[in-house]
This record gives structure tokens, sequence and C-alpha cells, in this order.
């Protein structure tokens, strides 16, 4: 790093990833009234730029428009503003989640646990709703294997919000479903700021065979003890890269990112079960038809086994992700990973609200799914 009067050259640290991916944040303090020049090494800022925030809690992106420069940015400091953050991503980490949480203090419907301790002993958090012991499906939901993929875990705040509300959905769900809910895997990644992603020797979405993660090997002991050969519907929500162009599902992916980002939300097929592509299929049918939110989805989105990077080349011997290891489970009615953008889903702003809103969508739509399940 180094500061040459406005100019501040950042370098990434990457700790123990293998990759120079993607995560960095920071803070500024003291630069009111001056306009900072940035310059990232490696590039990695996002399509609409910088996520900033005064409090590290209400986050914007620096650019309402795509196509923000990948490696540098200019910051004006208004003349009150002492103190701003700057990151790669909109963040969120255990205070979010105690924030979240915090509404929901008086809602006896939502247990808060502990799944496991961290490896630097921190709680792993696992969060339960069940008013019906008898419910006959079961739900896991799961983010941040990769620990800076914060939009999984906005969606998955949608998701609870759905669920605990007073509303026909909330309602047929509470009756219906018992949830299991994990959303920081990476509790030790998350707090202490990693990137995650492709952690040395591997990361925790590559480690449900190893289970060499505190909290890997918890959740594959835990889930199906908890499932009791019940249909059991598993999600686990991640981001993809933060801008790319050298990666589209199909050429109207290409047509309609308009090469500068290939950014879409997408669903990742797999090829263990014919069944559950079918009812991935199925659940991709439903969230299209019924999706509210501003965050675009069409079943084409779903990017099949042997297409773009989801091919038998990068899935390594000894190593599985979540959603693979959810496919192995006979009572497995649905199994999946999503990947929701960083910043930009096919020209629509992903930040904290539109990621809780398609969460909404997501819970609707797996309402909709059960109610039409039949074994
Ligand atoms: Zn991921």
């Amino acid at each position: 790093m180094s500061i040459n009067g406005d100019s501040v050259k950042l370098l990434q640290e990457l700790r123990d990833s293998s990759h120079d991916e993607i995560y960095w944040s920071f803070r500024i303090r003291g630069a009111e009234g001056r306009t900072l020049h940035f310059t990232l090494l490696p590039s990695s800022i996002s399509t609409r730029g910088p996520a900033v925030s005064k409090d590290g809690i209400n986050w914007h992106w620096l650019s309402d428009k795509t196509g923000f420069a990948a490696d540098k940015f200019d910051y004006s400091f208004k003349p009150d503003e002492k103190d701003v953050y700057f990151s790669q991503c909109i963040n969120y980490t255990e205070r979010n989640l105690n924030l979240f949480l915090e509404k929901y203090k008086n809602n006896p419907a939502l247990k808060i646990e502990t799944l496991c301790k961290s490896e630097k002993g921190r709680r792993v958090e696992l969060l339960r709703i069940c008013e019906n012991k008898k419910a006959p499906f079961k739900i896991y939901l799961s983010s941040r294997h990769h620990c800076n993929e914060t939009m999984g875990t906005y969606a998955m705040e949608g998701i609870i919000e759905t669920v605990l509300a007073d509303s026909k959905d909330g309602k047929w769900l509470r009756k219906h479903c018992d949830f299991f809910m994990v959303p920081l895997v990476d509790k030790d990644g998350v707090e202490d700021g990693d990137q995650g992603k492709n952690r040395k020797p591997h990361d925790h979405n590559r480690d449900y065979i190893q289970q060499k993660y505190h909290s890997v090997k918890a959740i594959t002991e835990e889930v199906p003890k908890w499932a009791d050969g019940k249909p059991l519907f598993l999600l686990d929500l991640h981001c993809p890269w933060l801008r790319g162009g050298d990666d589209p599902l199909s050429a109207k992916v290409l047509e309609y990112t308009n090469r500068e980002t290939n950014e879409y939300f997408y669903f990742v097929g797999q090829n263990i079960s014919e069944r559950l592509t079918k009812s991935l299929q199925r659940y991709g049918e439903i969230l299209e038809k019924e999706r509210k939110g501003t965050i675009p989805f069409k079943a084409s989105n779903i990017l099949p086994f042997g297409r773009s990077w989801n091919i038998a080349k990068n899935i390594k011997e000894g190593m599985q992700s979540c959603g693979n290891w959810g496919t192995t489970l006979p009572n497995a009615i649905f199994s999946s990973s999503t990947e929701i953008p960083f910043a930009n889903a096919e020209g629509v702003v992903v930040d904290a609200n539109s990621a809780r809103d398609l969460g909404k969508d997501l819970a609707h739509s797996i309402r909709v799914y059960l109610e039409s399940y039949h074994e």
C-alpha cells in the first residue's frame, strides 16, 4: 500500500486463498473535503464501483450505472464525511445477523441455537423455525460456505422474513416445514474478513467428503439426523465471481448482459441424480412464474452440469460441495446451490433490499413447489 498526495494504492491481502479473486474492504478516516484517487491491485471492483457505507451496515454502490472501471475509483469526501467504508461487496457479518435477529427476539417461532464452535472458538449459529413438530417437510438453508459471498445471507433474511410473516406463505410454511438454517458457515472467515473461496488446501464448499472444517462436519452429522428420512429441500446460497466476460451461459445471456458483465441470478445443476435435475427444473419454472422482486430469473438460467464452469474437470477427487452432498441424501427432494450476483443481475441493481426480495420469492416458490409435491 502507498499514499502519495491524493493517490492511494492498495494491494490486496490474499491470506490463505490460492486465487487473487475478489474480496477487499477498508475504511478511510479524516479525509473530509478531499477527493482521493484509489487504485486496487489486483483489480477487483464491481461493475457498479465499490460498495460505500457511512456506518458499515447500510451500503450503496458508488455508481448507479454498470461498466465501472475494475481497478480504480475516485471519491470526493463531503465536508462532514469523516469516516467512510469501502468494500468489494455489501458487507454482512455477525453484527448484521444480530441486528436482523433482534427484530424477532420476541417471536418464539425463531430459535437461535449453536451448530458448533468454529476453529477459532466462535459460535456458528443455527437458526431453527419449527412450529409444527409433525411438519411433513424439512428445509435446509445455508450461506457463506464462501465467506465473502454476502448476498446469499441477505437472500436468507428475505426467506426467514417470509417464513415468519403473518401471511399465507408464512402460515403455510410454518405449518408444513421444519427449518434448519446456517447463515454463516465459514464464521471465522466472515468475521476475519477473509475471501474464503479457494482456501488452501480447499474451501468449505469442497469439504463435504473430507470434513476438515467443524461446521461442515456438524452439518453432515446433524442434518440427516434432524431430517429423519422426511422429504428434504436443501438450498445453499452463493454469489458468482465479481465480474467477468468469458463465461456466458449461452448466446442469449451474452446478448442481454451485453458482454460487459456476465452477471445473472442462476442455479447450479448436477449430474448425480436425474430425479433432482427434474425437481430443480420444476422449481425454476415455478420461480420464473411467481417471482415479484426486481432480480430477473428464467428457468433457462439454470446452469446444467457440463456447461460453462460447471464441468467434470472442475470437480477434484475427494472434494464435494454442499449442494452435491445434498443430492446424495436418499430423502432429498431438492438439492441445489444458487449464484446471486454481487452488484448487477442483467442490468438490475443487486443490493440488500433486492436480495431480500429475491429471498421472499425463493420462499414463496418453495411453498408452491411443496404444495404440489407428490412422492
Ligand atoms: Zn460460492
